[in-house]
């Protein structure tokens, strides 16, 4: 696979041509500090340079709401299986959200493979651009290292001045840049362009907690009576918002939503979280997690601790976006730092 140059006057047709292989959805500005991920139809309506949209691209692989089967009880327990897709073409994705999809696939794919997720993904035509700046001070893409582009794309688009580099990451993403045949080849003098602007990022970008990363799931394991769950827990709302804007955070309910014939319906999955105090109780009435800095000290295992040990990748991205919705002020550097402080690894390198 190879690097390509799109010049910017050419985006337009690019996008216009997209819109063969599916919808577009690209991140558009929303009010004065806010983006989303929404349907485009022309180019001058993306926002190419934005922060972490209110939502992440997630609500594209794994809806709020959706059908897993209908049923008729006058089959009797039969189900009838529901793949819900469309040929999706997301524009615009950043590198934190990129790792974010990675996650959900590892996820997904592992046993018992979920295939309503795997076959809709199978029609997302995925197209990543890069940050070439900071975005603001919630993110923490330098400490979790997810600011450069690691695979999870078709095409990589990276802005240098006049003209996109973009790197052909897929044969799907091949056959695009082909077919739309605007693409030229790109030269030595491109790749020193990208070089040069990866080295200022790299200047830009730096850990902003002084933590190493590969000491958190150590961190965390020896952290678990640290008073910061109660500090957390005890400004905690238990709103939940903090798990549904995440890019990483899957964890679902399934309902039976029966028609007012009282004899068809569907089976139906929502979004849940672990923030929820009903989420981890049982059958008997007990709750795994009742007090809130339970739950609290629960999700932040799920990200830096518990999922290295099972999949070999922390499940935080960096994105900021639990700590910028947060009606507590509940920030997860702070909360990082405050963890580090109190089982002395504020600072401290691999040994
Ligand atoms: S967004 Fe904040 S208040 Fe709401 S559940 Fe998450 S940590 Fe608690
Ligand atoms: S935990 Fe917060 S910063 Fe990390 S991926 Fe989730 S929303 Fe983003």
């Amino acid at each position: 696979m190879d690097y390509v140059v799109l010049v910017k006057s050419d985006l337009g047709p690019f996008v216009g041509f997209l819109r063969q292989h599916g919808k577009v959805v690209a991140p558009k500005k929303k009010g004065e500090r806010h983006f989303a991920f929404e349907e485009v139809e022309d180019a001058r309506d993306i926002a190419l340079r934005y922060i972490p949209t209110i939502l992440p691209p997630k609500k594209y692989f794994m809806p709020q709401y959706e059908t897993l089967a209908e049923y008729n009880l006058r089959e009797g327990q039969k189900l009838h299986p529901v793949v819900e897709v469309e040929h999706i073409v997301l524009f615009g994705v950043h590198t934190c959200d990129l790792a974010g999809i990675q996650c959900l696939d590892v996820v997904f794919s592992d046993r018992p493979k979920d295939l309503n997720y795997l076959v809709r993904k199978g029609y997302v035509t995925i197209i990543g651009l890069e940050c070439n700046e900071y975005c603001d001070a919630y993110a923490s893409c330098g400490l979790m290292g997810t600011f450069l582009p690691q695979g999870g794309y078709d095409l990589f688009f990276t802005d240098l001045g006049d003209y996109f580099l973009v790197h052909v990451g897929t044969q799907r993403g091949e056959d695009i840049a082909w077919g739309f045949g605007l693409f030229q080849k790109a030269e030595p003098k491109h790749l020193k362009d990208l070089e040069v602007l990866r080295a200022r990022k790299a200047e830009i970008f730096r850990p902003e907690v002084p933590v190493d990363r590969f000491l958190l799931p150590r961190m965390f394991q020896e952290g678990f009576e640290a008073k910061v769950w109660e500090d957390i827990g005890s400004r905690c709302l238990s709103c939940a918002n903090c798990t549904n804007v995440c890019p990483t955070c899957y964890c679902f309910d399934v309902k039976d939503v029966l028609n007012l014939d009282l004899t068809t319906g569907r089976r139906i999955r929502v979004w849940d979280s672990c923030q929820n105090e009903p989420f981890a109780k049982i059958a008997s009435g007990e709750s795994f997690r009742a007090e809130r800095s339970d739950r609290k000290r629960h999700r932040f295992n799920r990200k830096f601790s518990y999922p290295v040990k099972r999949y070999n990748r922390f499940f935080c991205t960096g994105c900021g976006r639990c700590s910028r919705v947060c009606m507590a002020k509940i920030d997860l550097k702070e909360t990082i730092t405050q963890l580090a402080q109190e089982t002395g690894y504020l600072g401290a390198l691999r040994g």
